[in-house]
């Protein structure tokens, strides 16, 4: 008998209509259901619940799949009402910032600037407003800053190249997030209306809870854990386990924000049982086993889903 979970993430799950530049890339609603009926076609879909049960010892029947969305952002409520409809569940991991503070997550404004501003314009508001010494950066980059640009974004123009990769990797949270919140009026927004737009209201999220979703954590701020120090991070989980406490929750699941290793606290397993987590998802992709440690449980994006089912059909 097998005993594996492939879990999904989703983050934007929209219509393509509203995007003229690449910035956002969804998951159309079409694509959405035509993915869920393709997955329910190879495996059975299980509830957080049953996650929990298996990761208890209790193994599913056969290999079986588990739907997870990060972000809380408000495309979810489509994605929550028609896993409704099919009589499914997910797990929703959201940050309490926007909530907490009217204050967005400096990456959906990046995603959402890049893609309602042409890039020319966007490298060049963006690189006008960050403090003298990044724009020295970019205009004139270390060596080792120009290779990892190249070699991370190979599609791009070299200058785009560099300002990519030193938003997504080098450069402070609080600057993205101030240059950021700066461009935002120029396109007759707010930070509050921005995060009104954006992400799941209180109301929303207890009302999927209450639905019988589950509502995890996924920081306070939406930054990478690595950069924190232990007790930091513990305070960014605290933040973001009081919030959701407030709306009647008990959060014991999380997804790591960005997931991949560079982001990861040095030891999850110290910080999981520091932070009161029983399951903590990465972006270490394949399918979870009972071997998987429940600190580091696997998870593929939701454009891996084909590759997942082509290359383990034979394994179960
Ligand atoms: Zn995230």
């Amino acid at each position: 008998m097998n005993s594996r979970v492939l879990v999904i993430s989703y983050h934007y799950v929209r219509g393509k209509e509203n995007i003229p530049h690449p910035g956002i890339h969804p998951v159309t609603p079409e694509l959405f259901l035509h993915q869920i009926e393709k997955l329910r076609s190879h495996y059975p879909i299980i509830t957080p619940d049953q996650f929990e049960s298996w990761m208890n010892g209790a193994p599913p029947a056969t290999s079986s799949v588990l739907l997870t969305y990060d972000d809380g952002l408000r495309d979810h409520l489509h994605a929550a009402a028609e896993l409704e409809r099919l009589g499914l569940r997910g797990a929703f991991f959201v940050c309490s910032r926007p909530a907490l503070e009217g204050r967005a997550l400096p990456v959906h404004k990046v995603h959402w600037l890049r893609a309602h501003t042409p890039p020319e314009d966007f490298l060049h508001q963006f690189s006008s407003l960050l403090p003298a010494n990044w724009q020295a950066v970019l205009a004139s980059p270390p060596a080792d800053v120009q290779k990892a640009a190249t070699e991370t974004y190979q599609f791009d123009a070299p200058e785009h190249q560099v300002l990519k990769y030193l938003i997504n990797f080098t450069l402070p949270y609080e600057c993205v997030d101030d240059v950021t919140t700066r461009m935002l009026p120029a396109h007759g927004l707010d930070e509050e209306e921005f995060c009104r737009r954006t992400y799941l209201s209180r109301d929303e999220i207890r009302a999927m809870a209450e639905r019988g979703h589950l509502i995890g954590c996924h920081g306070h701020l939406h930054q990478p854990f690595s950069r924190f120090d232990h007790a930091g991070l513990l305070a960014d989980i605290d933040t973001n386990k009081r919030f959701l406490q407030d709306l009647g929750i008990t959060p014991s699941w999380l997804a790591y924000p960005y997931g991949s290793e560079w982001s990861l606290p040095s030891d999850t397993r110290r910080f999981i049982a520091g932070a009161g987590i029983r399951a903590a998802f990465t972006y270490d992709r394949g399918w979870n086993t009972p071997q998987v440690p429940h600190d580091r449980l696997r998870r593929i994006d939701c454009n891996e889903i084909d590759a997942h089912l082509t290359s383990t059909t034979t394994i179960s």
